[in-house]
């Protein structure tokens, strides 16, 4: 059976509640899910609440932009206590500089001739973390860009006329509180990092150096040649490997639960060392 270890729900970027993604990934026969919104566990008691109905199994997740050598990464947390209060302290910078850069763009917005307003987002994203991609689904709205990826190109990416620097922990401080609130750390998507893809294991072991405990070898696009040189690095760092969708639901429609995506089934044969290292992890630290 497959299994999802990487979707996005309306507390972040995603367009779907956590609920509704329980009872989809239900009616897909999928083994096993994780709840992964970017910088915020908002979404998690209603995620495993639902799960627990339909008899699903499921697990808390959180995905952090951090840093590395001045390059963006992404890191999932596994396995977490979603309630403790070091990591809603932890994860507060993160949310209140959202909240302060989307004024700034929006003001940058404004003053590039824009008719848009902060309230109007609200709008768009009524609960958790709003961002750029709401902005994006904002500018499509009104008529401003044909379409989100038009909004990213015209003016929300980096070097774009209303592009704002955003407060990110480097990777070390991630990983350190992600196994400070009981989760494991795992490397999301690396075939997106932008080293080189010859520097990618090396930059990968520096992370491993740093306590990262495995990576996301699963996702949707990477080829079974990926795989195969992610795998050796894997191996080679004794990390467990993940996969999931990134699904987000209409915010990028060419996103796709697992099993809805031709060819794309992370095995649940996975579980296996994932479950064993969270244990691990956790026996240790009791
Ligand atoms: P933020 O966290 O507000 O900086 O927004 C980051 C999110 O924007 C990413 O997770 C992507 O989902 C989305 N994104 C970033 N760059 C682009 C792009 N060029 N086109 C479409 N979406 C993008
Ligand atoms: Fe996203
Ligand atoms: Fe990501
Ligand atoms: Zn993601």
């Amino acid at each position: 059976m497959c299994i999802d270890l990487h979707l996005h729900s309306h507390y972040s970027d995603g367009t779907l509640s956590p609920a509704r993604l329980v009872e989809m990934a239900s009616s897909s026969a999928l083994s096993c899910i994780a709840l992964t919104d970017h910088d915020t566990v908002e979404g998690i008691n209603e995620f495993l609440e639902e799960a627990q109905k339909l008899n699903i199994k499921a697990l808390s997740g959180l995905e952090i932009s951090s840093k590395h050598r001045n390059h963006s990464i992404h890191i999932l947390g596994y396995g977490l206590d979603h309630k403790n209060s070091e990591l809603e302290k932890w994860l507060m910078p993160l949310q209140e500089d959202r909240n302060s850069r989307n004024k700034k763009i929006i003001t940058k917005l404004q003053g590039l001739g824009l008719d848009i307003q902060t309230e109007d987002l609200k709008t768009i994203s009524n609960c958790g973390q709003t961002g750029r991609p709401h902005i994006a689904r904002l500018l499509l709205q009104k008529g401003i860009v044909a379409s989100t990826g038009d909004a990213f190109i015209h003016y929300l990416r980096k070097g774009a006329p209303a592009w704002v620097h955003r407060f990110t922990y480097s990777a070390s401080q991630s990983i350190a509180m992600i196994h400070k609130a009981g989760g494991l750390a795992i490397l999301a998507h690396p075939g997106q990092i932008t080293p080189s893809p010859d520097s990618l294991p090396l930059f990968i072991g520096e992370l491993v150096e740093l306590g990262l405990d495995g990576i996301e070898i699963y996702y949707p696009g990477y080829s079974s040649k990926v795989r195969k040189k992610l795998r050796k690095v894997a191996a080679r760092h004794n990390l467990v490997i993940t996969g999931g969708s990134d699904y987000h639901g209409d915010n990028k429609s060419y996103t796709r639960m697992a099993s809805q995506i031709n060819g794309f089934c992370p095995p649940d044969t996975l579980l296996e060392a994932l479950y064993e290292k969270i244990d691990a992890f956790r026996n240790r630290n009791l």
